[in-house]
C-alpha cells in the first residue's frame, strides 16, 4: 500500500525510482563497492535501501545485512563496534535463543546471510562473511550518526573496502551529514580519502509523479478525492515522498483536505529545521542565505546574486567575498534547498522549505 507510513520493503510497493535502482544494479554488476545513497529526508531512502536490496537478492542471490546506524549509536556510543555486531545479530531474531553474552556460538541471519561464527567482534564477522560469500552487501542505514561513535567508522569502512574484497558497502544519509561530515570523500586527511563511489540521489517526485502517487494511493482504499484538493496537495506539499503518505494516511484516517496538510506542514517543518542543524554547525551563513532568498521571492520569482550579496552585507555588516557567496549558494543548490536559474538567479524550489525561512 503506498500510503503505509513504514519504510516499504518490497520494489512493487516502492513508487517510481526505477531509473535509481537500474543504476544502482549496473553499478554493481560492473563490480562497483561504495555506494552513498542520498537525499533529504522523508525522501525514501530507507524504502529504497530495503527494497532494492531484496529485489536484488531475488534477482541475483546476493545476500545482505542492514545495520540501522540510529540503533547503533542510541544503544551504546561508547563500544559501537560490539553493538553493531549485536544488531546484525538482531536481525536473526526468533532464532537465537540464548542471551549474546551467553552465546558460545553465534547464528548471523541477515537477508540471506547464513553464518555461524564464534566471533562477536564485528571484524571477525565481516571476515567471515567476506570467506564465506562470493559477494554480500553490508549496509548502514542513515550512516551519519556513525560519526559520533567513539571509534572512527570511516576507518573500518576503508578496511573492508581496501581487504574485504568480496563485501560491497551501501550507505544512506542526508547530503550534508554523510558525504560532507562522516565520509569526507575530499578531505586528504580522512580514511576515505579518493575512494572510487558511487553516489545515488533520490530526487523528489516530480508534479505529475506526486499527483499519481496520490491517485494510486486513493485508489487502493476505493476513495475518490476531487482533484483540485490533490492538486493542492502537490503544490503545497511538492514531491516529498514521505508528505505525501503522510497526507494520504490523514485522509484515509478521515481528516479533511486542510486538516491534513495543515498537519503535514506542522511535522515537515520539524524534519527540515533538524535537517538544517548541520548546516548550521558548518557556518550559520546557510541559514541566513535561505531566510535572504525566501524574503526576496516572496514578492519575485527569483533573488538574485547581487542582492542576496547585498542582503548579506548588511546582515552581517562587513565586506563579503562573492567567491565565498558563490561557494555557499553552490552548496545550498547541490543540497537541494535552492535551485539556480542558470543567469545567477535562485530561488527554493521546495514550497515546505520556503515556508520555514519565510519569517
Ligand atoms: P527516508 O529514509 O529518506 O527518511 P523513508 O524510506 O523512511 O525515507 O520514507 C518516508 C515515508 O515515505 C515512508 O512512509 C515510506 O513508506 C514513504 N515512501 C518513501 N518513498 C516512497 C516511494 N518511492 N514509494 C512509496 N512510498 C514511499
Amino acid at each position: 500500500m503506498l500510503f503505509s507510513v513504514e519504510p516499504k520493503t518490497s520494489i512493487k510497493d516502492v513508487f517510481g525510482r526505477k531509473a535509481e535502482f537500474l543504476d544502482f544494479l549496473e553499478k554493481l554488476e560492473n563490480g562497483r563497492r561504495l555506494f552513498v545513497i542520498t537525499g533529504p529526508r522523508r525522501i525514501g531512502k530507507t524504502s529504497f535501501l530495503y527494497a532494492s536490496l531484496n529485489e536484488i537478492y531475488r534477482m541475483k542471490k546476493i545476500p545482505y545485512i542492514i545495520v540501522d546506524a540510529r540503533k547503533v549509536i542510541s544503544v551504546n556510543a561508547h563500544n559501537p563496534g560490539e553493538v553493531i555486531a549485536k544488531d546484525i545479530l538482531k536481525l536473526a531474531q526468533g532464532k537465537i535463543s540464548r542471551t549474546l553474552s551467553r552465546l558460545e556460538e553465534i547464528t548471523v541471519r541477515g537477508y540471506g546471510i547464513r553464518l555461524r561464527s564464534k566471533s562477536r567482534e564485528l571484524t571477525e564477522i565481516l571476515e567471515k562473511i567476506n570467506e564465506k560469500y562470493e559477494r554480500a552487501i553490508v549496509a548502514f542505514d542513515e550512516a551519519q550518526y556513525l560519526r559520533f561513535a567513539q571509534r572512527d567508522f570511516t576507518l573500518l569502512l576503508a578496511w573492508i573496502y581496501d581487504n574485504l574484497q568480496n563485501l560491497v558497502i551501501v550507505l544512506t544519509g542526508s547530503q550534508v551529514g554523510v558525504l560532507e561530515k562522516f565520509l569526507r570523500f575530499n578531505d586528504y586527511k580522512a580514511p576515505l580519502y579518493g575512494r572510487y563511489h558511487v553516489r545515488i540521489k533520490l530526487p523528489r517526485f516530480n508534479p505529475s509523479e506526486a499527483l499519481e502517487f496520490l491517485e494510486r494511493g486513493f485508489a487502493e482504499y476505493n476513495m475518490n478525492v476531487p482533484t483540485r484538493e490533490l492538486l493542492s496537495a502537490v503544490k503545497t506539499l511538492d514531491g516529498v515522498p514521505g508528505w505525501l503518505t503522510h497526507y494520504g494516511a490523514y485522509r484515509v484516517d478521515g481528516l479533511s483536505h486542510w486538516d491534513a496538510i495543515e498537519k503535514v506542514l506542522e511535522e515537515a517543518k520539524g524534519y527540515i529545521e533538524s535537517e538544517f542543524k548541520e548546516l548550521d554547525e558548518l557556518s550559520p551563513r546557510y541559514r541566513a542565505i535561505m531566510e535572504i532568498v525566501a524574503t526576496i521571492t516572496s514578492t519575485q520569482p527569483t533573488a538574485r546574486r547581487k542582492d542576496i550579496l547585498n542582503a548579506l552585507t548588511l546582515r552581517e555588516g562587513k565586506e563579503i567575498d562573492s567567491k565565498d557567496l558563490r561557494k555557499y549558494l553552490m552548496r545550498l543548490v547541490d543540497y537541494g534547498f535552492l535551485e539556480h536559474t542558470g543567469y545567477g538567479e535562485y530561488y527554493i524550489p521546495d514550497p515546505v522549505v520556503k515556508r520555514v525561512f519565510q519569517r
